[in-house]
C-alpha cells in the first residue's frame, strides 16, 4: 500500500515521495484510500508562488484538498462508516470548541486545520485520516469521480446560501470558472429562474449555458457602469438583479456587480483575487445593498452538495475535463495553469485508470476531452 505523495518544496519545485502511512489518531477517526483529487486554483497558486496572502509554504507540503476516497479502516466510535464506503472528504477540521465553532460557523474557526494550507499537508497522497463526520458517504449513484467535485460544489452551495437565493430570483454570477459555474447550477436548483453567467471567454459562457445558466454576457473592455447597463439590457433585467455573486475576484467584475444588483439586492463576494480593490461604495450605500463574504463551507454544505448530485440537480460530471494518473500530476497542474481545462482529476497513487487524458499541450480551447467519462 503505497503512500506516494505529491509534494511542493518551493515554487515550481515538485517531488514525488513516499510518506509514512498515516494511522488513526482517535476512535472517531477514519482511514481513507484517496481515489481521485481535483486540482483547485489555490493548489496552482501555491505551486506557482509558494504562498497565498499570509499563508506561506515554508516546509515541503503535500498539495490537494478536493478528494474522494474509499474507507479502509474506522475507529471504534466512527459508527456511521464502514470499510469499503465511498466518501467525499471535507478537508478542514475545526477545533469544535471556539466561539465560532460553537455558534455553528466552523468555517470561521481560527484553529482550523485545512488540507494544503501551510503548514498542513493536503490530500494528493495515498492515504488520509479524518474525523468520521468530515467524511461524507456517497450514495450508490454518485461515483468517486463525482465525489472529487463535491468540495468545490460545497463552496458554491455556501456562496448561494449566503446570497439567500429564493424561488423566482434573478441571479448574476461573475466568472464562469468551476466555482462560478457551480454557483449558477446551485442557484438554479434553489429556484432562481433567471441565471446570468458573465465572463470574458465565450467558450466558458457556452459551457455555462449548457450546464445551468439561462443567459450569458460576454464582458466588454468598457467601464463597470457601461458593462452593467449593457448586461441588464441584454438580459432584460430592468431595475437590476436580485442577487449578484462575484466568483471571479476580479476588480472590474466586483465593480460591475454593484451596478448590476437591484435596489435593496444582495451581493456576495465568493471569488478571491487581489486583497484590496477599488469598490463602488456609493452605489452600495445608495441602493442599500446587502454585501456578504463567503468562505469555504459550513454545517450541511457537503451533505447538500452530495444530495444535489445524487438527485440530478447538478451534473458535476460535465465539469471533468479529464483524468490523469498520479505520476502525471505536475503536467496536470500545467494544464490548469494554461486555462486549457475546467477541472482535471488526478487518480490517487493506488488507483489505475484506463481513460487517461492525453497531456500533449496541443489542445487549445477549454476542453481537450469532454464529459461523460464518470
Ligand atoms: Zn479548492
Ligand atoms: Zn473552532
Amino acid at each position: 500500500m503505497h503512500n506516494l505523495s505529491f509534494i511542493l518544496n518551493k515554487p515550481y519545485d515538485i517531488e514525488f515521495a513516499e510518506r509514512p502511512h498515516p494511522n488513526l489518531s482517535g476512535d472517531r477517526d477514519v482511514l481513507i484510500a484517496v481515489n481521485y483529487t481535483g486540482i483547485c486554483g489555490s493548489d496552482v497558486h501555491y505551486w506557482q508562488h509558494g504562498a497565498i496572502g499570509h499563508f506561506v509554504v515554508k516546509d515541503p507540503m503535500i498539495l490537494g484538498h478536493e478528494s474522494a476516497g474509499t474507507v479502509v479502516q474506522v475507529g471504534s466510535a466512527a459508527t456511521s462508516l464502514r470499510p469499503g464506503d465511498k466518501v467525499a472528504i471535507e478537508p478542514g477540521t475545526p477545533c469544535r470548541y471556539c466561539s465560532n465553532c460553537l455558534a455553528g460557523r466552523y468555517n470561521l474557526c481560527s484553529e482550523m486545520i485545512f488540507a494544503a494550507t501551510p503548514p498542513h499537508n493536503g490530500t494528493l497522497t495515498g492515504f488520509w485520516v479524518a474525523p468520521y463526520d468530515f467524511c461524507h458517504k456517497l450514495p450508490d449513484n454518485v461515483s468517486l469521480r463525482e465525489g472529487a467535485l463535491i468540495e468545490p460544489l460545497a463552496v458554491a452551495v455556501h456562496i448561494v446560501k449566503q446570497a439567500h437565493v429564493t424561488p423566482g430570483a434573478s441571479v448574476v454570477v461573475m466568472g464562469a470558472g468551476p466555482v462560478g459555474l457551480l454557483c449558477a447550477a446551485v442557484a438554479r436548483s434553489f429556484g432562481a429562474t433567471k441565471i446570468v453567467s458573465v465572463d470574458i471567454v465565450q467558450s466558458k459562457l457556452d459551457f455555462a449555458k449548457d450546464l445551468a445558466s439561462t443567459h450569458t454576457y460576454l464582458s466588454q473592455r468598457i467601464s463597470a457602469e457601461k458593462n452593467a447597463k449593457a448586461l441588464l439590457k441584454k438580459c432584460n433585467l430592468t431595475g437590476g438583479a436580485d442577487v449578484v455573486i462575484d466568483a471571479s475576484g476580479v476588480e472590474a467584475s466586483i465593480q460591475t456587480s454593484l451596478h448590476v444588483v437591484k435596489m435593496g439586492g444582495i451581493f456576495v463576494q465568493g471569488g478571491m483575487g487581489k486583497a484590496d480593490v477599488s469598490f463602488p461604495i456609493m452605489a452600495m450605500c445608495l441602493k442599500e445593498v446587502t454585501a456578504r463574504g463567503s468562505f469555504r463551507y459550513g454545517p450541511g454544505d457537503f451533505k447538500l452538495a452530495i444530495d444535489l448530485v445524487a438527485n440530478g440537480s447538478v451534473d458535476v460530471k460535465k465539469l471533468i475535463s479529464g483524468i490523469v494518473q498520479f505520476r502525471h500530476a505536475e503536467e496536470a497542474f500545467k494544464k490548469v495553469k494554461e486555462g486549457a481545462v475546467i477541472k482535471i482529476l488526478i487518480a490517487g497513487p493506488n488507483e489505475q485508470v484506463d481513460d487517461e487524458l492525453s497531456l500533449d499541450s496541443s489542445g487549445k480551447g477549454i476542453m481537450t476531452k469532454t464529459a461523460g467519462i464518470c
